[in-house]
């Protein structure tokens, strides 16, 4: 085996903000024979994934459109079957995806408007309204770009709060929101939010390898690509749809993938339920930015009600390299962090609290942060960030009397 390959004793964390890990029970269904995709057992399959698929969206009335491909392909995608060439796109960077999602836009020919925020910065849906009140009225915006939740700086925007000042001034842009790092762990509303394109990857809440790009449509989404958007192939809906309601594609899709796909949203739809999914993800994130103001280091979201569920980006101290840091956690512990990416390469450490995770996972991960940190140089007290966590995790129960129809009871309450 090369150098490097070798496994550590114990298991890998990989607590990167995605892939994430994916759990053993998706493995297990995706190990078996790969079966005909023109053939009928197939159409089941498809069908299966879809309806719940729409569940996690928020949507009722949204068509959901699977691709093989990842998140930068579901951006090419949400893009060309609703924009013609040369249309008019308002795009914001707050981060590496914002900027590399206007980027996309930008390669594919249309002319977009990329304001420059902070990274750091939410995306303020004032900025989006005086944006579209000072729009051409000769040549308006076609769509407006926002990414939901912010991979590189561990901001989450609020998508809802966008859509009603996009109301106000009465524009008629399609909003279209990456949902790669938020979709299926924190609620996301494609309907009553009044979304018209959301996009997403498998690799990330959905618990799943990376190789499948998913779309949702909305109504007014679904008439533009009837009519116009661009030269398209691979990438092009209708045909997709058109098959989907059959049960087909109209060329391979990843068939084992779609096993692995029905197996994670049973545990996240069926049995774990999307409100308690996204509790979790509430609940592991407020333990890790414990420890993040434990620890005496900086968030690097700057507003605190704006913090992402699913990743945590801490801004290193002065002298201390982050990628020397990951690099060590890797070595040390075969700990894989999230590295800072773009103009913070050097300066952000990020952590992945997201998809198939739970407390104690959380609690081992930010030990070996804590211990990677020390090693590097950081001075914070071993264990503090730790136990900050477990303060958050840790329910509260009193004893107390219950007055039930059998008699006076004792019982033990909880009460956090
Ligand atoms: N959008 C966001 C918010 C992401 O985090 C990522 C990747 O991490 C992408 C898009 C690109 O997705 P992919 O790397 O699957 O092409």
């Amino acid at each position: 085996m090369p150098k490097g390959l070798c496994a550590m004793p114990g298991r890998p964390f990989l607590q990167i903000p995605g892939p994430t890990n994916v759990p053993e029970r998706v493995l297990r269904a995706m190990d078996r024979a790969v079966i005909d995709h023109r053939g009928p057992a197939f159409a089941g399959l498809t069908k299966s994934v879809l309806p719940p698929l729409r569940k996690v969206f928020g949507t009722a009335e949204g068509a959901v459109i699977l691709y093989p491909t990842s998140g930068t392909g579901a951006w090419e995608a949400s893009l060309v079957n609703v924009l013609s060439p040369g249309e008019r796109i308002l795009a914001f960077n707050y981060g590496h995806f914002s900027a590399l999602f206007a980027q996309t836009a930008r390669n594919l020919g249309y002319d977009v408007d990329e304001v420059p925020l902070r990274w750091g910065q939410a995306l303020a849906p004032d900025d989006v309204e005086a944006r579209l009140r000072a729009d051409s009225a000769a040549r308006p915006y076609a769509a407006v770009l926002v990414v939901h939740n912010e991979t590189s700086t561990g901001v989450m925007s609020d998508v809802a709060a966008i859509r009603a000042a996009i109301d106000r001034v009465g524009h008629d842009a399609l909003l279209i929101v990456d949902t790669v790092s938020s979709l299926a762990s924190v609620p996301f509303e494609f309907d009553s939010w009044g979304v018209d394109v959301a996009l997403t990857g498998s690799q990330k809440g959905l618990m799943l390898p990376p190789g499948i790009g998913i779309i949702c449509a909305g109504p007014r989404a679904l008439a533009r690509a009837e009519k116009g958007g661009a030269p398209r192939n691979f990438f092009d809906w209708r045909p997709i749809l058109r098959d989907n309601a059959n049960g087909f594609f109209p060329y391979t899709p990843a068939t084992l993938m779609l096993f692995g796909l029905r197996e994670a949203l049973t545990m996240l739809v069926d049995e774990e339920g999307l409100d308690a999914v996204y509790a979790r993800h509430h609940r592991l994130a407020s333990g890790v930015r414990a420890a993040v103001v434990a620890w005496g280091l900086d968030n690097l979201c700057e507003d605190p009600a704006r913090t992402s569920d699913t990743l945590t980006a801490i801004v290193m101290p002065d002298g201390i390299d982050s990628d020397a840091a990951i690099k060590r956690a890797r070595e040390r512990f075969d700990l894989a962090l999230g590295v800072g990416l773009g103009r913070i390469k050097g300066r952000v450490l990020r952590i992945g609290h997201i998809g198939a995770l739970n407390e104690l996972e959380v609690l081992a991960t930010l030990g070996g942060v804590e211990m990677t940190l020390v090693e590097c140089g950081v001075p914070l007290t071993l264990g503090s960030g730790v136990a900050a966590a477990q303060q958050q995790f840790v329910e509260k129960y009193e004893l107390r009397s219950t007055n039930y129809k059998v008699g006076q009871q004792e019982a033990l309450v909880r009460t956090s």
